[in-house]
């Protein structure tokens, strides 16, 4: 097996940072040496295949980024990132592992949906990948099915409080399922947002003549997602299951999450960077239908009423644990502009599964978060609520050699053309400047990118088998 030491590197873990070299052999990291240390010989780096010179620069865990929707169907389109192209560019922006979304539609069986993402994404991925299962239809057949999951090593699944037709779950839906997510350790995912009442909205809205993208945002208050946001921590009270919210992107929701934890509850909330930077009046209220690129849900908040720095101070006392992109691209042309003259046809989603790193490590940089903290919640923590820890998540010996090598002094434009390699016509983080780069990234063991050129391939990334959420209290 090939033998790679990257050395003269500082390795930030998400509890301190120090000099050591790493020695990877294949896929696996067997040593970290620090300085001192010569059991190994001082002479290693004549006697491995590669060495890697990281002076100067941060060795990380590779990215996990746990919430991604590669060739997602919605809206009578399908997101245009698919697992070959977006795991490429998820390798390119120090991502090396992603958990996607198998969907099970209404009418279709959990395990046949699952199965038919397993064949979409296997052999065409350049990075490693999971799945959670996705049910849109609580009944007692996906209800049985959900309790098998995890012997095929999957341990989470998702359920929609918002898309009434399309993905909703009622009431009685979520109780039973959380029931379930109760006591076989599947943890629960949660779309918190009240979708019965946002319909009443975008209705209104439309009938006033109110069709720009920036409406999206109105329909979509922060009301409706605080609201769905307790009532998901209330059955999730009552029944014991742990919950996880996705995209948590208002003030209040973040409250919600805060007062449930404070009670001691296994309660979870990741973000997403568009909450972080975006908003309804920048971005969502751009002139004419430049807006469409920015509408996903739950929505941007607007700047004016600061959840953008709210969301950050969460972040930073952990009341939120973790930042994924919810990554779902969608091309202006042929896509987003099916809702010319109407928002609600705009299909949903941003594409920025390149650039999570580069954005949060941009958090370091303006003092919101230390680089430890970016660590975490990049990879460690992602790696625990997942149950990948150990092997994903850590730079330590028996650990996958996911590794990334990081640059403070590099530079980062964001646009098309420059640094993005996402299977989109334009880019929602075009004119962003990042005070750090990407600069090398192995997966499992083998270069993926170095030097500004991809050298991986397609098939290099393969799924892994999860264990239960190791998060919970
Ligand atoms: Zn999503």
């Amino acid at each position: 097996m090939a033998t790679t030491l990257i050395t003269g590197g500082t390795v930030v873990s998400s509890t301190g940072r120090g000099p050591a070299d790493i020695l990877v052999d294949g896929e696996r990291i067997v040593a970290l040496l620090y300085p001192g240390t010569t059991a190994l010989g001082a002479n290693l780096a004549e006697t491995v295949d590669t060495v890697i010179d990281a002076s100067g620069k941060y060795v990380v865990p590779g990215g996990i980024d746990a919430h991604t929707h590669m060739s997602m169907p919605f809206g009578g389109t399908t997101a245009s990132d698919d697992f070959e192209t977006g795991t490429r560019a998820a390798a390119w922006g120090g991502t090396t592992m992603i958990i996607d979304f198998a969907v099970q539609k209404f009418g279709e069986r959990v395990q046949d949906s699952l199965q038919t993402w397993h064949k979409m994404a296997s052999g065409q991925c350049a990075v490693d990948y999971s799945f959670h299962q996705i049910v849109g239809d609580v009944n007692d057949e996906s209800l049985a099915a959900l309790r098998r999951l995890p012997d095929e090593g999957i341990t989470s699944y998702k359920l929609f409080m918002a898309y009434p037709g399309v993905f909703y779950s009622d009431d009685a839906q979520i109780l039973r399922a959380m029931q379930i997510g109760a006591n076989t350790g599947l943890l629960t995912m949660m779309h918190a947002e009240n979708g019965p009442a946002i319909d009443v909205l975008v209705a209104q809205l439309l009938a006033e003549g109110k069709t720009d993208p920036y409406y999206h945002g109105i329909a979509r208050a922060w009301q409706l997602e605080e609201e769905a946001t307790h009532r998901a921590i209330m059955l999730a009270d009552l029944t014991g299951a742990p919950l996880y919210v996705v995209h948590v992107s208002a003030k209040q929701a973040v409250a919600q999450l805060a007062a449930a934890r404070d009670r001691g509850r296994n309660v979870f909330g990741e973000t997403c960077p568009q909450y972080l930077y975006l908003s309804l009046e920048d971005n969502l209220g751009a002139a004419g239908f430049e807006g469409a690129k920015w509408v996903c849900s739950t929505p941007l908040r607007s700047r004016q009423e600061e959840h953008q720095d709210q969301v950050w101070q969460a972040l930073r006392t952990n009341d939120l644990q973790m930042v994924s992109t919810d990554h779902c691209p969608f091309c202006m042309k042929g896509q987003k502009d099916m809702g010319i003259g109407d928002f609600s046809k705009i299909p949903n989603g941003i594409g920025t599964i390149e650039h999570r790193m580069d954005l949060m490590y941009q958090g370091v940089v303006d003092g919101r978060i230390t680089l430890e903290r970016w660590v975490e919640i990049t990879s460690t923590t992602p790696a625990r609520m997942f149950g990948l820890y150990g092997r994903k998540g850590v730079l330590a010996p028996g650990a996958d050699a996911d590794i990334v090598v990081y640059d403070p002094n590099g530079h980062t434009s964001i646009g098309l053309g420059k640094t993005h390699h996402m299977n989109m016509d334009h880019s929602a983080w075009e004119g962003y400047e990042i005070d750090g780069h990407v600069d090398t990234v192995l997966s499992r063991g083998k270069v993926v990118v170095a030097d500004g050129e991809y050298r991986g391939r397609k098939g290099d990334g393969q799924f892994v088998r999860r264990d239960p959420c190791q998060y919970l209290i």
